[in-house]
């Protein structure tokens, strides 16, 4: 694993003004990986992935993406990388229609979906491609923030809590949908509350608490002692 790893977190620290939310954060994740963050609310998951896309402005440590020391990039250099982040209010402009948020983020790598692979994947989009963002469901909103990032030809995806507030069907057909990602070769990190969700899809997890890594599962472990990871979530 050590040799293959697309993603290296090391000593991560982050502050928002005097507030110092991220304690040392070390996280590495290979090529093609799926991996959770898991834990309580507050815990740093969100800020873990902020400060991987460069959206963090007072982090230290390091973060090496794809050989590339990203610590000190600006988040639009760091995106370049072929990093997607697809954040958990899902940043759908609602004066704009399907098309246009679709078209708005510019390619950054090669190997971006044309809009017709796109459609394969996200059947419902085809049909809304002239509604406005304001029309949208929690799902499509989803659906449509997740195309946008594949647009842009990133590789590395930065998914935040994306079953948050949507009805059983949907987080079925994103689950697939995730699964379908996985097995193009993507690479994943996911922030997820769903435990179901996240144990159905993951090789590894990592369990996060007051901006600390206090844990690590491959998913099998987990599977074995729930109750431990359950206990880190209080649930
Ligand atoms: P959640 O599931 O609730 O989003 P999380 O694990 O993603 O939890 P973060 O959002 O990373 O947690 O928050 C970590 C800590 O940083 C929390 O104490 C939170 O209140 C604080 N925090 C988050 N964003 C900001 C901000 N913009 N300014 C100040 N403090 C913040």
């Amino acid at each position: 694993m050590s040799d293959n790893n697309v993603l290296k977190i090391e000593k991560l620290h982050a502050w928002y003004g005097e507030s110092h939310v991220l304690q040392g954060i070390g996280i590495r994740v290979g090529q093609g990986e799926l991996v959770t963050l898991l834990g309580r609310n507050g815990a740093g998951k969100t800020t873990t992935m902020k400060c991987i896309m460069g959206l963090v402005a007072h982090r230290t440590g390091s973060i090496v993406i794809d050989g590339v020391e990203t610590i000190a990039l600006p988040s639009r250099k760091i995106a370049r990388i072929g990093l997607g982040y697809v954040p958990e209010e899902r940043g759908i402009y609602s004066s704009m229609n399907v098309r246009e948020n679709l078209l708005l983020p510019p390619v950054i790598a090669e190997g971006g979906m044309k809009l017709e692979e796109i459609f394969e994947l996200f059947p419902n989009l085809r049909a809304r491609l002239d509604s406005q963002g304001t029309k949208l469901s929690g799902g499509e909103q989803q659906m449509l923030a997740i195309a946008r990032v594949l647009r842009t030809g990133a590789k590395i995806l930065l998914l935040d809590e994306p079953t948050e507030g949507l009805a059983p069907v949907i987080i079925e057909q994103i689950h697939g949908l995730i699964q379908r990602l996985k097995a193009r070769g993507f690479t994943i990190i996911l922030v997820e509350q769903n435990f179901r969700f996240a144990t159905t899809l993951a090789d590894r997890h990592y369990i996060v608490e007051q901006g600390a890594i206090v844990d690590e599962f491959d998913n099998a472990e987990l599977l074995r002692d729930e109750q431990r990871v359950l206990r880190y979530l209080g649930v």
